[in-house]
């Protein structure tokens, strides 16, 4: 253990964060990132020179540091995260706390030094500072070596006005935007695996995210809502999800399944589901639903019948996944931890009386006519009022008044 503080560096992109805009994101993303590092040992977290500098504990380990850098990566707004130490502005102090900063940075081949000086009341330059913290750590490292182009680590020593700050351990974030910066937006969540990374994909872009799903309860079990509440659980852990509407929608479903042609089924109970959600959007300021639905994927998702279920609603509806393979959705849900969950088999409404047969291209006339006489809006508002809500951490979210 060393005498220096600890601290996390949070780098986010400052393209397009000019004037207003960007006091209003650096706030917005120290406040998600205070409420999100509750667990860690943080004494405070401070603006410093274009980063977000979080200050860990005394005595707190490499261990929990790299830790708390691991989750700050993963709150939408971080570019890079970095671990290192807070100095002061002394060549041998910075020196020595550079070499222990490297020492921490992992398997390594190549590195260089990057010095940055914000305020020129320090005398020493950002090329010699590179060169003389450079030259301490050869001479500590002999078997690495100097690389200025694409080097495994760079060590960053920044000289801001009374400290210095360096770090050798960086780690890409997820990037985007903060929670809270895009406002609010309503997702139908299923446990699948799909819908999950849409969620996450509006959240990277700074919405918050309210869950909706539909369960065919009472006439399935519950299962596939408590792998939505394990879903809810890990997308909580970077500040991405408000909320989660549960609807019962077995006996609807039922009744659905009763009154219109198998082959139309799924676009009926897809239509009466985009309306409950808009309800519940309307009842949260929410200005756009969001669906995991991908371009062909199953016959839901043609062309056709997105038309189809669109109709529903006046809101707008946005699906982040439309035009992505499986494949790549498979590897984010891994990337977010939604993967192993949503692999788990469960019963939801979609599973529920499927008709053999669905109708792969769906005309509205035919909708239409087979929507008349039911009593939709009835069910839509029932169906609304009777969903369970669920809130989760999410410091970006206030409940909207009524
Ligand atoms: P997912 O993997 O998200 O379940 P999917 O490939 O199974 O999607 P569909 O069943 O056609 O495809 O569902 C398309 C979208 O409709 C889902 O991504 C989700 O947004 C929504 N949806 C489907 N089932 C439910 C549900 N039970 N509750 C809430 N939303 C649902
Ligand atoms: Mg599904």
């Amino acid at each position: 253990m060393n005498e220096y503080q600890r601290i996390c560096l949070a780098h986010y992109h400052e393209i397009g964060l000019k004037g207003h805009n960007r006091a209003t994101f650096e706030r917005r993303l120290q406040k998600n990132l205070e409420a999100l590092l509750v667990g860690f040992p943080v004494v405070t977290i401070h603006r410093i020179a274009g980063r977000l500098c979080v200050f860990l504990r005394e005595g707190t380990s490499w261990e929990v540091a790299k830790a708390c850098a691991q989750v700050i990566g993963k709150v939408p707004g971080v570019a890079r995260v970095s671990c290192g130490y807070k100095c002061d502005r002394d060549l041998d102090v910075m020196c020595e706390v550079a070499r222990i900063a490297l020492g921490e940075a992992g398997d390594f081949t190549t590195f260089k030094v990057a010095a940055r000086r914000n305020h020129t009341d320090f005398a020493t330059g950002s090329m010699d500072m590179n060169q003389i913290v450079g030259a301490s750590l050869c001479e500590a490292f002999p078997d690495k070596i100097v690389r200025m182009k694409h080097p495994d680590v760079t060590v960053g020593v920044e000289v801001v006005q009374n400290a210095t700050y360096i770090y050798a351990y960086s780690e890409r974030g997820v990037g985007g935007l903060p929670v809270g910066s895009s406002g609010r937006v309503v997702c139908l969540l299923s446990s699948g695996i799909d819908s999950p990374v849409a969620l996450w994909k509006m959240a990277r872009r700074g919405a918050v995210c309210i869950g909706v799903h539909f369960s065919g309860r009472p006439q399935t079990s519950d299962t596939s809502e408590y792998l939505v509440d394990e879903i809810g659980h890990v997308l909580e852990k970077t500040g991405c999800i408000a909320r989660i509407y549960t609807v019962a929608f077995g006996d609807i479903q039922r009744e659905i399944a009763l009154a219109v042609p198998p082959a139309l089924r799924v676009i009926i109970y897809r239509r009466v589901m985009f309306r409950v959600a808009q309800e519940i959007a309307r009842c949260e300021g929410a200005l756009a639903l969001v669906t995991g639905e991908s371009l062909g994927q199953v016959a839901s998702q043609t062309l056709d019948n997105l038309c189809c279920t669109n109709d529903a609603v006046d809101l707008m509806v946005l699906r982040p996944l439309i035009g992505s393979d499986k494949l790549d959705i498979i590897s984010d849900a891994e990337a977010l931890g939604s993967f192993a969950i949503s692999s788990q088999d469960a019963p939801d409404c979609c599973t529920l009386f499927m008709p053999r047969n669905p109708e792969t291209h769906a005309k509205l006339v035919d909708v239409y006519a087979a929507e008349e006489g039911l009593p939709l809006d009835q069910w839509v508002c029932e169906l609304a009022q009777a969903a369970e809500v669920k809130d989760y951490a999410c410091p970006a979210y206030k409940p909207k008044k009524h």
